[in-house]
């Protein structure tokens, strides 16, 4: 069974995920700011659970944790690099604050993560799930900068896809719409209202769960390198 790190643990995929590596017989080691949040997920869960408030945009921060997982486990052998934000907002409304932080959770975050993961990843032979997005496909109005945030999270995977193949294993889950408190970050009222309703008939953020059980389970020969996961609303 596997030594597993899931960043955003404190919400929507990144808690569904925990539940569901645990439940699939890994040992779950769950991150983000919120530590109320992630310490009561891990007590629910009892044994193979720990939690580490942590926020990804402090290299120092992910470091640590990545260092005390090491010392308690003896090795790391998944990373889930879930953590991040999105604001919808046309660009030329754009608040500055808010393309930093997209870039700073987005990209850094998950480079922060990455680095601090990849020696130990590397020795177990491991496997790096980074959470990408339809949006790393497809540019969308009214969500251009994140947009360009999941293009690089997709561009990273095929980095270390390409480079470090037969070492590592590298799958990019890329979803559409989930319904999860993702959309509420956005602070443009009239974009929250738009989105809101759209959100509510989005995809359950367990079957993103069960896609990440699904690649990190997947046999010794094989990888699932991209899995791209769409509602379904059926025409009324
Ligand atoms: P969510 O429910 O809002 O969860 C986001 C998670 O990221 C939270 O646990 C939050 O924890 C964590 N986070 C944010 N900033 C952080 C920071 N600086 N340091 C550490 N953790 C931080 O959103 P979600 O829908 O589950 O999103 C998870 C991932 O899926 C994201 O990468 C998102 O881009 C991607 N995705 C989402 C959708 C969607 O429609 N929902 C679609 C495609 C891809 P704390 O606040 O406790 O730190």
């Amino acid at each position: 069974m596997k030594i597993i790190v899931i960043t955003g643990a404190s919400s929507g995929i990144g808690s569904e995920a925990a539940k569901a590596l645990h439940q699939a017989g890994h040992t779950v080691v769950l991150a983000a700011r919120r530590e109320d949040k992630v310490a009561e997920l891990a007590a629910s869960l009892g044994e193979r659970a720990v939690a580490y408030g942590c926020d990804v945009t402090d290299y120092a921060a992910v470091s640590e944790v990545m260092k005390s997982v090491i010392a308690r486990y003896g090795r790391l052998d998944v990373l889930v690099n879930n953590a991040g934000v999105g604001y919808f907002d046309k660009v030329a409304d754009g608040k500055i604050e808010e393309w930093h932080n997209m870039i700073d959770v987005n990209v850094k975050g998950v480079l922060n993560c990455l680095h601090a993961c990849l020696p130990h990843l590397i020795t177990s032979r491991g496997h790096v799930v980074n959470l990408a997005s339809i949006a790393a496909h497809h540019v969308f109005a009214n969500s251009g900068i994140y947009c360009g945030t999941k293009h690089a999270v997709l561009a990273f995977s095929e980095a270390i896809r390409v480079e470090l193949a037969g070492q590592l294993k590298v799958t990019t889950i890329s979803p559409g719409a989930v319904n999860t408190p993702f959309v509420d970050s956005t602070t443009n009222a009239e974009m929250l209202n738009n989105y809101k309703e759209y959100f509510l008939t989005a995809l359950d953020p367990v079957h993103i769960a069960a896609e990440i059980v699904r690649a990190v389970n997947a046999p010794e020969g094989v990888v699932i390198s991209e899995v791209i996961i769409r509602p379904h609303r059926p025409v009324k």
